[in-house]
């Protein structure tokens, strides 16, 4: 009998820091192990080192390698396997340009239906064979004599010439540090590591967190749980999801007619890039959609006690707006319960909240997000003068040239870097344009026989002026939110402030000129 079977946890079965620890196994390098090279080393094969990969191979270049943790490719539709995980842009734009998918089966897809279309991507471009699975790297270090970079990861040493990191911006669980945590004896587990052997059917499930995993969590598990508390610090803006299952004619269509598929993927991308002007630019123009937004929950929530406390306090925009048809209604039946009290501890068996209510829990789920301006992978990537990038950013913020190189870590390409999110549009236009800029520079520098390139810190920094002065109009500035946008010295270096477009034009082509070069 698997323990999720088991009516009733034995004491430490279900122990919090034992599956917390769980969640990020370390293997062991064998000792012996060969240094192996490749001209460029990709680290984490997701849709970032996916994309990477393919463009490589399609451009004849053989001499590369992925280094990738988990068993395949996928990364953030491999992990998050969680009851109703979808993507939250039309499955049209979230795929690559490359390869359009005819048979998406909704407008939104699921999580399965989205790591099947990565996974025929791979294979399609027959790309398996560079990926080293199970091979997490824990530490990369530039050698500046050699002009090399040493990775040490959990298969033995890699060298290459140069590093594209594609390690995840959203990745990294963010694991809530509430006292007494360690103690819970039922199930506990972060939404991207759903634990598909604990049966929630009659328990009593606690999920922690209203943000984008939450809102899909929430109504996906409500029908079989005996009850629901749902942990509320902010509550989000949501919109309706224009989701639905595409007809057979419309699918026949996408397959044979692929003209209206490229213009129905280009319709669906300007009507998202539009909302770029709100956000970015005139905040006062998300008006109509926090009016919508306002309708939408007072047509689901009839209680004005609840609806207010289902009530956002910040401008709409300033945190991820989310998109859910089913969300808010599910708090009218009278299992589900929203709690807004803060979390003061957790003990055995229950979740105390501020006032001292003790709320009986029997599993856990830590929506909480992730790791996104202090992924722990920055204390591991050592530069020319032997700081991490951690210690970088913690010294200057998160900076970054074009969301991609930094100063003081040559021949280092970070891709889904500082400020290339987007709240509007789909992130593989902005890994697609971040591929070319990367694929071009290696070809600048095989071209002109050119051994490191490193961003220049003028350039850097003027970057970094660029965007902190459109940031300071943006939604995410002035909306009166705390987000994960924000770092901790409060700056939002998580955003691309703009339309995505424009980012494309910033990286068509690698600007020798902005970089200290090395022969
Ligand atoms: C639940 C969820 C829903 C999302 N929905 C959308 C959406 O609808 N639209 C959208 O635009 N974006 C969405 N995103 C953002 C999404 O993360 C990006 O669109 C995209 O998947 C990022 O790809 P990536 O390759 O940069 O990162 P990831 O997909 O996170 O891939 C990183 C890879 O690196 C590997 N890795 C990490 N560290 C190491 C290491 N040290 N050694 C070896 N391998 C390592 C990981 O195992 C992983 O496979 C969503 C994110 C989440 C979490």
């Amino acid at each position: 009998m698997s323990s999720a079977d088991s009516p009733t946890p034995a004491p430490g079965a279900g122990n919090a820091a034992e599956k917390l620890d769980a969640m990020d196994v370390p293997r062991d390098a064998p000792r012996d192990a060969p240094s192996r090279h490749a001209h460029v080393i990709v680290i984490g094969g997701g849709l970032a080192g996916l994309a990477t990969a393919i463009r490589f191979r399609s451009e004849g270049s053989d001499d590369f390698l992925v280094l990738e943790r988990g068993d395949e490719v996928g990364g953030t539709w491999r992990d998050n396997t969680y009851p109703g995980a979808a993507c939250d842009v039309p499955s049209h734009v979230y795929s690559y340009s490359f390869v359009l998918n005819p048979n998406w089966t909704r407008s939104f897809s699921g999580q399965a239906e989205i790591q099947d279309y990565i996974v025929g991507v791979a294979r399609r471009y027959g790309v398996h064979d560079k990926y080293v699975f199970g091979c997490e790297a824990t530490s990369a270090r530039w050698i500046d004599s050699a002009a090399q970079w040493e990775i040490e990861t959990s298969m033995g040493r890699f060298t290459a010439d140069v590093v594209v990191a594609a390690f995840g911006a959203l990745c990294e669980p963010s694991l809530p540090d509430i006292h007494g945590i360690d103690t819970f004896e039922g199930h506990i587990f972060h939404s991207a590591r759903w634990n598909h052997e604990v049966d929630l059917t009659g328990k009593k499930v606690a999920v922690v967190g209203t943000g984008a995993s939450a809102i899909q969590i929430v109504p996906a598990i409500a029908g079989k749980v005996a009850e629901l508390q749902v942990y509320q610090r902010t509550a989000p803006w949501i919109l309706p999801r224009l989701d639905r299952r595409y007809s057979a004619l419309e699918r026949l269509a996408h397959r044979h007619v692929p003209s209206y598929q490229r213009l129905l993927r280009l319709a669906l991308y300007w009507a998202h890039e539009a909302q770029a002007v709100g956000l970015a630019k005139k905040p006062r123009l998300m008006k109509p959609l926090e009016l919508l937004a306002r309708a939408k929950l007072r047509l689901a929530v009839r209680d004005p006690g609840l609806r207010r406390r289902l009530t956002p306090d910040y401008g709409i925009g300033c945190k991820r707006i989310l998109l859910s048809n089913n969300y808010h209604s599910v708090f009218r039946h009278d299992h589900v319960r929203l709690v807004t009290a803060g979390i003061a501890e957790v003990r055995a068996n229950s979740i105390v909240t501020t006032g001292g209510a003790v709320h009986d829990a029997d599993v856990i789920v830590l929506a909480t997000g992730f790791q996104v301006t202090d992924s722990p992978t920055y204390r591991r990537i050592f530069g020319r003068d032997g700081r991490s990038l951690g210690e970088v950013f913690d010294d200057v913020g998160r900076q970054c040239y074009k969301g991609t190189t930094i100063a003081n870590f040559p021949n280092m390409f970070l891709l889904v870097g500082p400020n290339t999110g987007l709240g509007h549009n789909s992130m593989i236009f902005m890994i697609e344009s971040q591929v070319n800029y990367v694929a071009d520079a290696i070809a600048t520098m095989r071209r002109r026989r050119i051994r490191s390139v490193e961003v220049r810190t003028e350039a850097q920094e003027s970057f970094g002026r660029m965007l902190r002065r459109r940031l300071s109009g943006s939604v995410w500035n002035t909306g009166g939110c705390a987000s994960w946008y924000l770092d901790k010295h409060g700056a939002n270096t998580t955003m691309w402030p703009g339309f995505s477009f424009e980012f494309r034009r910033l990286t068509r082509k690698f600007d020798v000129d902005a970089y200290h070069l090395s022969t």
